[in-house]
């Protein structure tokens, strides 16, 4: 960026924008490791703020890049091509919680857990709950449409967008959606928007749909002897026509990491763990967990246990929420994917990413969402070894073909961002890239905002 540029964006923010090196390598990186640094760094606390800095850069050239916490897996809050790192965590009200209507309303700096609390006090419930709902905002949720461990029952952060106030890559701002259930006038922007990654507007206000909060809840853990058996209690507990409100599946080696770091005692012979949660009334979560648990001690399961009370329900999950630490712990270097199958295919996806991991020599673990086909893939690398780098990009294209190939898609909940660009073809095809490129020339013609996401070959900010 200019000097020129710079000294314009100074007039809109004066000492809330950053440009001292400091600053700029704190907002250079995301949760995928990789790092850009950005000529500056600004805070709005208003949407004109935002509006007056897009147009600023389409009158200079320069990217903008929004920045909820920065936990992305994708790299989609990275600014790969320089320009301004615009972040929203001083723009985080809640602005209204209406318990009549069920709607709440919030700017996009908002944390997740923050929203999911007031709501709580209220006997509300807003479902989307990402792993990483302490730190994540609510405006990189619906940037990434954002998922998480009740997906299988409630869905993903889409279903609880009623709408959107935004500003366009044009400088325009849009009001899209309604504060109603229903309406069907015109086209769905608000859904259009949801899941965009920052690339065809900045969201500067969200009208969000909020339901009761489930009354209980109990959870269970069910160890297997392999992830196939698990796979298979997963469809068979569905087919009890029984929807939980997660299923969560750890592998073998998952499980190793965790015991690496945590005193976890776990039956003889245990190859994968399946924590599952029925919430609701009192009296169907009882039953519902009842035909849980015979329906994994039907599919091969070596030992279930039970918790009802929050105590011991938070003492399962603390093994789940681990993971993630624990494999950073055993091995720091990895390569993280997000792929989904159809949950009737997850036998077979585990039955292959086994055997590729033999194939390849390379130590590989899944866990994740298998409530909803939902497997985060861990190849783990040294990150000094050329051709261990190699044998695991080649993983990477196997897995990503093979997922395709099930009917399924080759992220989930952590979107394309620069990590996934090179396989967006794969599974939309050269008509489907075509139309989202032609979209995003409608939506922000100059590529100002966060050029070099989504599509591999996209050029920078046009001249
Ligand atoms: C430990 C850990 C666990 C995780 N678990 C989950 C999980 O269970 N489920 C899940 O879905 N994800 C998970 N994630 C990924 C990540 O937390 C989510 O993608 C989250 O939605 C990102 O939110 P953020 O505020 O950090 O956004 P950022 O990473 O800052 O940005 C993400 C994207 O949103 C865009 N963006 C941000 N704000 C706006 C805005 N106002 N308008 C337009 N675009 C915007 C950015 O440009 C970028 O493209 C996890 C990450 C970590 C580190």
């Amino acid at each position: 960026m200019d000097e020129r540029a710079i000294a314009a964006l100074r007039g809109i923010y004066g000492e809330r924008l950053k440009t001292s090196l400091e600053d700029r390598i704190c907002y250079s990186y995301d949760a995928t490791g990789q790092e850009f640094l950005p000529d500056g760094v600004s805070f709005p606390v208003s949407a004109d703020e935002i509006r007056r800095t897009v147009l600023l850069a389409n009158e200079h050239r320069f990217p903008v890049v929004p920045r909820g916490a920065g936990t992305g897996f994708s790299g989609g809050s990275l600014p790969v091509r320089g320009g301004v790192v615009l972040s929203t965590e001083r723009m985080d009200r809640i602005l209204s919680i209406d318990t009549e209507n069920l709607v709440a309303v919030v700017e996009p700096g908002v944390v997740t857990e923050t929203l999911k609390e007031e709501v709580k006090k209220k006997g509300l419930f807003y479902p989307p709950d990402p792993a990483s709902l302490k730190f994540c905002t609510i405006g990189g949720n619906l940037a990434e449409c954002a998922g998480g461990m009740c997906a299988v029952k409630y869905g993903v952060t889409r279903d609880y967008v009623l709408g959107l106030e935004a500003v366009l890559g044009t400088g325009e701002f849009v009001r899209t959606g309604v504060y109603t259930v229903k309406g069907v006038v015109g086209y769905d922007l608000t859904r259009m928007l949801v899941g965009s990654e920052g690339t065809l507007g900045i969201i500067t206000k969200a009208t969000l749909r909020l339901i009761p909060h489930p009354e209980s809840a109990a959870t269970l853990l069910a160890f297997f002897r392999a992830g196939e058996e698990a796979a298979r209690a997963v469809a068979g507990i569905v087919e009890a026509r029984i929807i939980p409100c997660a299923m969560e599946l750890m592998d073998r080696t998952a499980i190793e990491c965790v015991r690496a770091i945590a005193d976890l005692s776990v039956p003889e012979g245990t190859g994968c763990a399946l924590l599952i949660e029925v919430d609701g009334p009192a009296e169907s979560v009882s039953r519902e967990a009842d035909r849980v648990e015979a329906a994994c001690s039907r599919f091969g399961a070596t030992e279930v246990r039970r918790a009802a009370d929050a105590e011991g329900r938070e003492k399962l999950w603390a093994l789940r929420r681990s993971i993630s630490p624990a494999i950073r712990q055993v091995n720091p270097v990895k390569i993280n994917e997000d792929i989904v199958v159809p949950r009737s295919r997850l036998p077979e996806m585990y039955a292959f990413l086994s055997e590729l991991a033999a194939r390849k020599g390379l130590r590989i673990v899944n866990f994740g969402h298998a409530g909803d086909g939902n497997i985060h893939v861990n190849i783990m690398i040294s990150g000094r070894d050329e051709d261990e780098r190699r044998r695991a990009e080649g993983a990477v294209e196997e897995i990503f073909r093979k997922t395709v190939d099930l009917g399924g898609t080759i992220s989930g909940e952590h979107g394309v961002g620069i990590a996934k660009a090179p396989f967006l073809e794969m599974e939309v095809g050269p008509l489907g890239v075509s139309v989202m490129k032609r979209l995003k020339a409608c939506f922000d013609p100059n590529n100002i905002l966060n050029p070099g996401k989504i599509f591999l070959s996209e050029p920078a900010v046009r001249p």
